[in-house]
C-alpha cells in the first residue's frame, strides 16, 4: 500500500447542526432552509445580503413551510425590514429555487435573478431575470458581481462579495465535505476550471450554500483541487490494474464512508470517468472502463 492519503477532504456534513437565523457579518444575515440531509448537511443556507430595510436575498431554500417564519423574523430583527428587493440564485437546484414562490406569496413580486437553465428552472422561466457573468447587482451595503462557475450545475454562478473580498459559493464549495457532480448538468472538468477562477480571486472568506463560513478560502479550494486530483490518479491506477467496474472501483476507493453514500461516490467516479474518456485517457466497453495506453514516442 502506498503512504498517501485516501482522501484530501476529510468528514461530511452529516449531523452538523447551525443555527436557524446567524449573523455572519455586518451585512450577511443566514437563515437555515430547514431541510437537513445527507448531501444539504444542516440544510441549505439563505442569505439576506445588504443593509438596508430592503435585502437582497440570495437563495431560496427547498421552499419548506417553515422556512418562511424564520425568514420574517431574521429580516424583522436584523435589518427591521418587512421587504426583499430581489431573489438572487446561484443555481436551479430544487433546494436553492425551491423557496422562490413561497417568498414571492409573502412578498410580493420580488424580481428573481439567474442565469437561465431552460427545462430545468422549475416553471419560473418566465419569471426569471436572466443574468451572466460579470453581471453586478448592487444593494445598499453591499455589491455582488456573478461569477459563472459551471460543473456541478451548468447554470451555476457565484457571487463575490466586493466589500468583504468573500465569495457566496453555492454548491461549489461547501462547509464541509465535498459537492456531488451530477449526471445531468455536472461536468468534473468544467468543475475543476470553476474552482481555479475562484482561487484566482484570491478571496478571504467563502459563504457556502451548505455548512459553516470558510475562513480560509484559498487553502480550502486548494484542498477541493488536490481531492480530485488525487480521486482521478486513484481511478487511473484501478483502471490499470485492470479494475474498471465502477461499483468495484467504488468499493475500493470509498471503504472509509458509509455504504448509503455509495451511490453518489459512484456518482463521482463516473464524473472522473468521463473526464478521462474526453482526455482520451480511459475507454469504455459497456459497463467496464479501461486506461488507454500511450505508446512510446507518441
Ligand atoms: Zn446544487
Amino acid at each position: 500500500m502506498s503512504e498517501a492519503p485516501s482522501r484530501v477532504v476529510q468528514g461530511n456534513m452529516i449531523g452538523l447542526a447551525m443555527p436557524d437565523v446567524d449573523v455572519w457579518s455586518e451585512r450577511v444575515v443566514t437563515v437555515l432552509g430547514q431541510n437537513p440531509g445527507p448531501f444539504t448537511g444542516p440544510g441549505t443556507n439563505t442569505y439576506v445580503v445588504g443593509t438596508s430595510q430592503r435585502p437582497i436575498l440570495l437563495d431560496t431554500g427547498q421552499g419548506l413551510p417553515q422556512y418562511l417564519p424564520l425568514l420574517v423574523r431574521g429580516l424583522e430583527e436584523h435589518r427591521g425590514a418587512a421587504e426583499i428587493d430581489r431573489i438572487v440564485l446561484t443555481h436551479a437546484h430544487g433546494d436553492h429555487l425551491g423557496g422562490c414562490n413561497q417568498v414571492r406569496e409573502r412578498f410580493g413580486a420580488v424580481p428573481i435573478l439567474k442565469r437561465p437553465w431552460p427545462g430545468m428552472d422549475a416553471g419560473l422561466d418566465e419569471l426569471v431575470t436572466a443574468i451572466d457573468h460579470d453581471a453586478v447587482i448592487e444593494t445598499e451595503g453591499a455589491t455582488l458581481r456573478a461569477i459563472f462557475t459551471p460543473g456541478h450545475a451548468e447554470d451555476h454562478l457565484c457571487y463575490w462579495l466586493e466589500e468583504e473580498r468573500a465569495i457566496f459559493s453555492g454548491d461549489v464549495v461547501l462547509g464541509a465535505g465535498t459537492t456531488v457532480i451530477p449526471e445531468h448538468g455536472g461536468d468534473l472538468a468544467d468543475y475543476m476550471d470553476s474552482l481555479r477562477r475562484l482561487l484566482a480571486l484570491e478571496p478571504a472568506v467563502i459563504y457556502p450554500a451548505h455548512g459553516p463560513a470558510i475562513r480560509d478560502a484559498g487553502r480550502k479550494i486548494r484542498e477541493y483541487l488536490a481531492h480530485r486530483e488525487l480521486r482521478e490518479a486513484q481511478i487511473v491506477a484501478l483502471l490499470r490494474e485492470g479494475l474498471g467496474d465502477v461499483a468495484r472501483m467504488v468499493e475500493r476507493m470509498y471503504a472509509d464512508v458509509p455504504p448509503f453514500l455509495h451511490a453518489a461516490a459512484a456518482t463521482s467516479v463516473r464524473s472522473h470517468l468521463r473526464k478521462l474518456e474526453r482526455e482520451g485517457r480511459a475507454t469504455r466497453d459497456g459497463a467496464n472502463w479501461a486506461p488507454v495506453t500511450v505508446a512510446p514516442g507518441t
